[in-house]
Order: C-alpha cells, then sequence, then structure tokens
C-alpha cells in the first residue's frame, strides 16, 4: 500500500525521467514529386509553420482582430438571443448532435434521490481529504464535467480530480464504500454519453465523476518502442513524446486537436486514421476492478514491466516492488523495461494483427465497439479504473505524401479502397480518408473558423483551451447554442478552408479521399502509388482527379477540414435551424455501399454527410432533418440498414449512452464490475447496484 501511495503520476515523472535511461489533376510527375518530412507526430510543427507562410504577423493579427470581434459580436446576438428564448420555442423540441433533449436509445439514465446525506456527505468529506478540497469540484464548477461532448448530460455529488495514482485508487475506494457509483473521465470528447452523468435514473446511488486528467505523464520505455502512459495522457502527447524517438504515437483521431487521453482510447478502443496500427488496444496494462460487493478495490497489474540496474541485472520484481521502485525516484540507476521472460511483458502492446486483419476481404468489419477480444480493459467503458497503459509506438516513415483525390463515384472510391489501398498488407497507406460532397459543403459553410484556428495555433493547448472555452460557455443554461450560432453567423468572413484548386475541385465531385502515403525505405510507397497509377490509367478522362498537397500549409489544411467535420455540422445545423443526428458504425470489409435510409415514409434529410476511415470501412453519417421529423424513428431505421447490410455499429465511439450492447459484451462488463459500481448504465444494462432490474 505504501508502495502505491507513492506511485504519484507528477513525482514519478521526474523521477522517472531522472531513472529512465533515454537512449534507451493526376500526371505521372505528381505521383513521383518529392514528399514530406513526416505525419501525425509534426503535425503541430507543420500547421504552426503553415500559419506563416499563410500570410506572416499582420495577416494574423487581422486574423485575430476579426476573430475576436466575431466572437465578442455574436456573442452578444446569441446571448440576446438566447435570452429571448422563447421556452415554447419548437427549437427547444429538436434533437441536436449534442445530446439536447434526448438520446437516441432510451437507458435508464441519472438519479432522482441519492443515498442519505450523510453518506453523500462522508464521500465527498473523504474526498477531499485525499486530493485536497480544491479537487473536488461541485455544483457549478462540476458543469463542465457533467456534459457530453455530443450526448449526455447531467449531475454529480462531485467531481474529483486525483494527481496521483494512489490518490485515484483512493478515491474510488472511498466511492465504493460509501455506496456511490463512480464515472471515469479522461478529456471528455467522448460522444456517446459514457463519461458524463446520467439525465435521470432509477439508481439511487450517487455519481462521483473520477477525471483522471491529471495524470497526464508518459515515460518512454524499451528505447522509446513502447510508451508507458498514465491514464490522463493525450495521445497527442505521446505522438510529441515518441517523435523523439523518431517513432509515431498509436493513434490520430478527428479529435486529436482536444488530446483526448490514452486510457479512454483503450475503454473505448477508439479509432481514427491509423489504418496501418489499428484501432487502440492493449493487453498490458495497471487497473482497478470493484469487488463483489461493492466494498474494496483490487489492482490488477498486467504491465509486464521490471526494472535494471546500472549493471543490466534485473531487480525482482514482486508488484509492491515495482510500485515501491517506481515511486522512490533519485535512483538514476535504474531502467524501466518490458520483462520479456514474464506472459505480461510478452502479451501485445498494440493490434498488431490488423494490417493482415483488414486487408482480408470477407464479411466480417474491421473493428468495432462491442468485440470482447483481449484483456478485459479493452473496450472496458469505464467498468474498470484504467490507472496506466503500455502502447506500441511505431516507425515514421522517412517521407510522407499527401494526396487528394475526387472521384465521379462511391464506386470508384470503393474500388481504389480494394484494389489499391488494401491490395497487400505490406503497403498500406497511413491514412485513407474519406468525405462526400455533402460533407465538404458543410465544413466550408460551417468549419472555416475552426479550421483557421487549427492552422493557426496548429494542434494543441491553444485549441483545447478555445474548446473547452466553448463548452463553458454551452454549460450556462440559455447558452447552449450562442457558440454555435457565432461560428456560422461568420463563418463566411474568414477564409476558404482549403486551397482554391481542392476548393475548385471539391465542388467539381462527389466523392473525395485523402490518402497518405508514407516511404517506410521498403519499397510500400512505390508500389502503392505505381497501383494507383495503374487504376487511373484504366479509368475514363475526369472520372478521377488526383492532386498532391506539395506545401506544409496545404497539407496542414486538408487535415484540419477532415478534422473538423463533426463540430462543422452541429455549427450547421444551429445556424440552419434544423435538426440533427450522428451515426457511427463499420462496414463489412467486402461492403461499403451506402446504406438505405427508412422505407417509402423516410423524411428527405436536408443534409446526409458521409465520412469514412475508409480503409477501415468505419463510416459517421451526420444527418440534418427539417423540424418536426422524427429523427429518432430516422435514425433507428438507418441504423437496421446498417445491420441488415451486415455491418456493425458503434464502430470507434463507444457504445455509451446510445446504443444497447450485446449480450457478450454485457456479461463481459458485469462480470469486471460485479456491483455495477462503475459506469451504471452503459450499453443498455440496468443502473442499479448488483443490475437489478
Ligand atoms: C471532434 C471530434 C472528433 C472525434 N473523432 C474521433 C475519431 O476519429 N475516432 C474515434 O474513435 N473517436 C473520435 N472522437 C471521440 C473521442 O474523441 C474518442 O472516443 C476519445 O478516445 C475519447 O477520449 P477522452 O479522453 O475524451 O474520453 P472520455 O470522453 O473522457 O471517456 C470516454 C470513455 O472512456 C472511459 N474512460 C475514460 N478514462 C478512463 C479511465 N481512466 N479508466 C476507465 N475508463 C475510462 C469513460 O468512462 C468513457 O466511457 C471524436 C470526438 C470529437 C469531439
Amino acid at each position: 500500500m505504501k508502495a502505491l501511495k507513492m506511485l504519484n503520476s507528477g513525482r514519478m515523472l521526474r523521477y522517472s525521467t531522472a531513472f529512465i535511461r533515454r537512449g534507451t489533376a493526376l500526371s505521372s510527375s505528381s505521383l513521383n514529386g518529392a514528399g514530406y518530412a513526416s505525419t501525425s507526430a509534426r503535425l503541430s510543427t507543420t500547421t504552426m509553420k503553415s500559419s506563416k507562410t499563410a500570410g506572416g504577423g499582420k495577416s494574423n493579427i487581422k486574423l485575430y482582430g476579426v476573430a475576436a470581434a466575431s466572437l465578442v459580436t455574436g456573442y452578444g446576438a446569441g446571448c440576446y438571443q438566447s435570452n429571448n428564448y422563447d421556452k415554447h420555442d419548437e427549437r427547444q423540441e429538436r434533437v441536436l448532435p449534442s445530446g439536447i433533449p434526448r438520446s437516441c436509445c432510451d437507458c435508464e439514465a441519472g438519479h432522482e434521490e441519492t443515498c442519505s446525506k450523510e453518506n453523500a456527505r462522508e464521500i465527498v468529506d473523504s474526498l477531499e481529504k485525499i486530493v485536497g478540497k480544491e479537487y473536488v469540484l461541485k455544483d457549478f464548477d462540476a458543469k463542465f464535467y457533467c456534459k457530453g461532448a455530443r450526448l449526455g448530460q447531467g449531475s454529480a455529488l462531485c467531481v474529483v480530480r486525483p494527481g496521483t495514482i494512489i490518490e485515484a485508487i483512493e478515491c474510488l475506494k472511498a466511492v465504493a464504500k460509501g455506496g456511490g457509483t463512480v464515472i471515469p473521465q479522461g478529456a471528455n470528447t467522448g460522444l456517446t454519453g459514457g463519461s458524463v452523468p446520467r439525465e435521470s435514473s432509477k439508481d439511487n446511488r450517487p455519481p462521483v465523476v473520477i477525471s483522471m486528467r491529471r495524470l497526464k505523464d508518459i515515460i518512454p520505455i524499451d528505447g522509446g518502442d513502447k510508451m508507458f502512459c498514465f491514464a490522463g495522457a493525450g495521445i497527442m502527447d505521446v505522438n510529441r513524446k515518441a517523435s523523439e524517438y523518431s517513432r509515431e504515437g498509436h493513434s490520430v483521431l478527428g479529435s486529436i486537436f482536444l488530446n483526448p487521453s490514452t486510457a479512454a482510447g483503450v475503454a473505448f478502443s477508439s479509432g481514427g486514421t491509423q489504418i496501418r496500427k489499428g484501432p487502440v488496444y492493449t493487453d498490458r496494462a495497471l487497473y482497478c476492478r470493484v469487488s463483489r460487493d461493492g466494498q474494496s478495490v483490487e489492482v490488477v497489474n498486467k504491465l509486464g514491466i521490471m526494472v535494471e540496474d546500472k549493471s543490466g541485472n534485473k531487480i525482482d520484481l514482486s508488484q509492491d516492488k515495482l510500485l515501491n521502485i517506481l515511486s522512490e525516484g533519485g535512483n538514476s540507476q535504474l531502467t524501466l523495461k518490458t520483462d520479456v521472460s514474464s506472459p505480461d511483458g510478452k502479451a501485445y502492446a498494440s493490434d498488431v494483427n490488423y494490417p493482415d486483419h483488414v486487408c482480408k476481404s470477407d464479411d466480417s468489419v474491421a473493428r468495432f465497439n462491442a468485440d470482447t477480444k483481449g484483456l478485459e480493459v479493452n473496450r472496458s467503458e469505464g467498468k474498470v479504473l484504467i490507472l496506466a497503459s503500455i502502447h506500441d509506438t511505431f516507425p515514421k516513415p522517412k517521407r510522407s505524401r499527401l494526396f487528394w483525390i475526387s472521384c465521379d463515384s462511391l464506386t470508384t472510391v470503393l474500388e481504389i479502397r480494394r484494389n489499391v489501398c488494401l491490395a497487400s498488407a505490406s503497403d498500406l497507406p497511413s491514412s485513407c480518408e474519406y468525405m462526400d460532397r455533402d460533407s465538404f459543403d458543410v465544413i466550408d459553410r460551417s468549419g472555416r473558423i475552426l479550421c483557421a484556428v487549427i492552422n493557426l495555433f496548429g494542434i494543441g493547448e491553444v485549441v483545447r483551451l478555445l474548446w473547452d472555452v466553448k463548452l463553458k460557455i454551452e454549460s450556462i443554461p440559455g447558452c447552449e447554442l450562442v457558440c454555435d450560432k457565432v461560428l456560422h453567423i461568420f463563418n463566411n468572413v474568414f477564409p476558404k478552408p482549403l486551397p482554391s484548386n481542392l476548393m475548385y475541385t471539391g465542388h467539381a465531385y462527389d466523392h473525395h479521399l485523402m490518402l497518405e502515403v508514407g516511404d517506410y525505405g521498403d519499397g510500400c510507397e512505390e508500389r502503392l502509388l505505381r497501383r494507383l497509377k495503374e487504376f487511373i490509367s484504366e479509368r475514363p478522362e475526369n472520372s478521377i482527379k488526383v492532386e498532391e498537397c506539395k506545401s506544409a500549409s496545404e497539407i496542414a489544411a486538408v487535415k484540419s477540414f477532415r478534422f473538423v467535420a463533426a463540430p462543422a455540422f452541429r455549427t450547421w445545423c444551429v445556424g440552419e435551424n434544423t435538426q440533427g443526428i450522428s451515426v457511427d458504425y463499420a462496414l463489412p470489409k467486402n461492403g461499403g455501399e451506402t446504406p438505405n435510409l427508412a422505407g417509402d415514409d423516410a423524411a428527405t434529410p436536408m443534409k446526409r454527410m458521409r465520412y469514412s476511415h475508409l480503409g477501415c470501412n468505419v463510416v459517421h453519417e451526420d444527418i440534418a432533418y427539417a423540424l418536426g421529423v422524427d429523427v429518432h424513428k430516422e435514425k433507428m431505421a438507418l441504423k437496421k440498414s446498417v445491420e441488415f447490410s451486415g455491418g456493425k455499429l458503434p464502430a470507434e465511439h463507444g457504445i455509451g449512452l446510445e446504443y444497447k450492447a450485446p449480450d457478450d459484451t454485457r456479461s463481459r462488463w458485469m462480470s469486471m464490475d460485479p456491483s455495477n459500481t462503475m459506469n451504471p448504465g452503459i450499453g443498455g444494462l440496468p443502473s442499479a447496484k448488483d443490475y437489478k432490474e
């Protein structure tokens, strides 16, 4: 226990950095030209550079000026409008991709009457003793942590923000013992409501959000081949750390500009763009499970790590000893590394079979959230509390090239997918992203400001800060829509989000691919591009147009354009006064056609955005409908249609409150958390203690 107490992430970073050894229009010429230096890990530097190349200081000042003026004017206008918001206005009845006012599948959710006031007080007192009063947030301060990025909103007894692993364990114990429930939270960018308290519930236990965001340290191990990540460590930070070793981190999500946490990636098996690496996956983790009676907490160590002294001798390792050594610090003679002789050390720290799996064309899907394979932490959705996990890093290509490929039909897109991108597991592209015309139009109409902000500041803290400000404003009653109104009103004041040639092609074609190809020194880049060239040569003229993004600013612009799709949709719905629904699904590896919307009586969508991680056949649909349409019915019909075509949903956004989990997933979760203390109510499970109906 003493050892655990010492396993303090802040302190550990200091120790670890001290004692872990560091050492340790298509023409053939456009497919042959020089590329750029690197991919995701260098995103922020390329975007920062791009802001300079895009106009330098003066234009930046202008942009700041316009942004500030827009925000102030818009905020005023929005507040005015919000204050004059008629309570019976039909807009309050509509559904937005934000969880307002209801979710798709009705689960039991929130708490009516909590446990006794004394119990609740006791929990809060204990938490304050463990982490200090400033890290136990209540009432207004807690609101920000209690509203999901898209879905879910509720109230918690409090939000606790442990700063160390031992504090996190102690917090979990205190809540379990006091009869409360726990909702683990990372960066709260999850889209399916699983990281925030529930709106209403039959459960009478008070929920406590444990925000793991302060445990954000990353320790490179095995010479940078792997990263030891504390639960709240951001995936963008992992990429940055890996790039110090000329390697890449394990994931790039659409939300990377918000730096989502590694633990949540594991808890969801989050996906993203990295087709060579697969979804987040690890069998090496440190985590807590609550006992069957709900009263005690077990720490499970599946890290498979060991410590060596300076002569390379392994130090005898019991779990407590390992934790002691980690927490003692000041011992610069010691190195943390994988214990290859232990079963846990031999376990996978990524989905190593993914390239073969994704290239095998059959009627299974490449990945989905309800998959039950692997160590229980994978896709656990908050049913255990993850404290730390180990992740592989990946070779960085010598150079990367990004191509914008516009096609005349979805059939052509799917043929490129099969015959060019997935033809061989040994020369997969780094990423292969798709979007249709409606996605292009909506991003251009409502996403320019976010694109400009990302291009200006790069992916990093500033963007995260501005996003948090947006969420904070939206958590003020009456201001839920203000920011999106402002973003929509002032969108067109901002410059076009893509270079003029791509804007032109974007409007001229209905289907677009963003294909990123890396040179890994084994000829894979050459082979892949040769296949692309051959494919195009066999097609009618003008059915495909390929443009290579040459400059850093073009590359950054294309990437941010893709990343802002989801927030741009919400802004569009608010600005155009429509309803909106979002669905995330995986289609069979040998499929990919657009699923039908509801039958004869289907409402006609105003926009149907389809954008996907094309290589994996993981699709996101954002569909806008006029006010008055029963969007719940439309959504359920689409879900049925996806399943009918052999697809699975959700694919990567997590089951959360949005979906009903299949029986085998539910059983898996129930065995991890028999007392239903952790994240009760997800996946349609009962929310009461012991899963009582
Ligand atoms: C603009 C935007 C784009 C996105 N694009 C993508 C995309 O391309 N691909 C994709 O997969 N997702 C995407 N997402 C969804 C989201 O970013 C990912 O699901 C991400 O992994 C969530 O990380 P988080 O730290 O914010 O998790 P949170 O939202 O805080 O939590 C998510 C889940 O993980 C659980 N959890 C969190 N921390 C722990 C812990 N320490 N122990 C146990 N359980 C824990 C929570 O209980 C919850 O169930 C996008 C989101 C946005 C807003």
